[in-house]
């Protein structure tokens, strides 16, 4: 099992694009940290089993995983996640040195204290940083799969493109 957060382990397309996102950040006066980059199929698996019962995963056909306590942090199983593929990373700003997560309403790991207005203003000026630096932020997404602190960078690759072997190309950068 496999769980990195050093940017040196993002696909150098991904990687060029998330240094320009820290240092626009740091401009910002955001102090932000990287929580994960890579992570292998195994960590996606056991961060899929977080808060999900033996029934769940036998039935998304987990059966060798086992079940762990606390909220569900995911949707994605092994295979189903762009950070296997070392084009995504997860972070998140600090205020005063603290996490701000900022997951109001998507039910992923949601706290009620976490939904201050100003914890959403703050991810607000995150994710658009993000998205001048050329990044996805998936704080814009929709419903199920909103999740404010991850960041990709695809270059148009799906994950059934990456299933199917394609990978990000170091030389590749739009
Ligand atoms: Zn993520």
């Amino acid at each position: 099992m496999l769980t990195s957060r050093k940017l040196d382990d993002l696909a150098t397309p991904a990687k060029i694009r998330a240094l320009k996102f820290l240092a626009e950040l740091r401009l910002a006066g955001i102090d932000f940290i990287v929580t994960c980059t890579r992570r292998d199929a195994d960590a996606q698996n056991a961060l899929y089993a977080k808060g999900r019962t033996r029934e769940h995963l036998d039935a998304a056909g987990l059966t060798h995983v086992q079940p762990a306590p606390g909220p569900i942090v995911t949707n994605a199983k092994g295979g189903d996640s762009y950070h296997q593929y070392d084009c995504a990373f997860d972070g998140v700003p600090l205020r005063h040195g603290k996490p701000v997560w900022g997951t109001a309403g998507d039910g992923i790991d949601d706290d009620p204290a976490d939904d201050a207005t100003d914890d959403l203003e703050l991810w607000q000026r995150v994710g658009a940083i993000a998205e001048a630096c050329g990044l996805e932020w998936a704080g814009r997404w929709k419903g199920r799969l909103r999740e404010m602190a991850h960041f990709q960078y695809t270059g148009g690759l799906t994950l059934a493109n990456f299933r199917a072997g394609q990978r990000l190309q170091n030389g590749a950068v739009a």
